[in-house]
């Protein structure tokens, strides 16, 4: 199966800490002592307010990322296909 790349978005200003996302995937996602949540290796310089992370994933592995965006009740976790840049969450 090939692999395509995609942009994981994370609002992390907006996190209320129910931890959906860490209970859906935890090898992606953590709780931080503050009480948000954490995406794993993020790249966005001011992590606080917003987290980016770029991943290379078959379609199973972007349907587990898709259902830990889903899970989260404030819909702050987005999900972008980088080839095309349609946002696919
Ligand atoms: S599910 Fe949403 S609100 Fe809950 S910890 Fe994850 S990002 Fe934050």
């Amino acid at each position: 199966m090939t692999k395509k790349k995609y942009k994981i978005v994370y609002k992390r200003g907006d996190c209320i800490g129910a931890a959906s996302c860490v209970g859906a995937l935890p090898e992606y996602w953590s709780l931080n002592e503050d009480g948000k949540a954490d995406i794993k290796d993020f790249t966005t310089p001011d992590g606080n307010k917003t987290q980016e992370l770029i991943i290379e994933a078959e379609l199973e592995d972007l349907e587990k990322h898709r259902h830990a965006a889903e899970v989260c009740p404030v819909n702050i976790i987005h999900i972008y296909d980088l080839e095309t840049g349609e946002q696919i969450f």
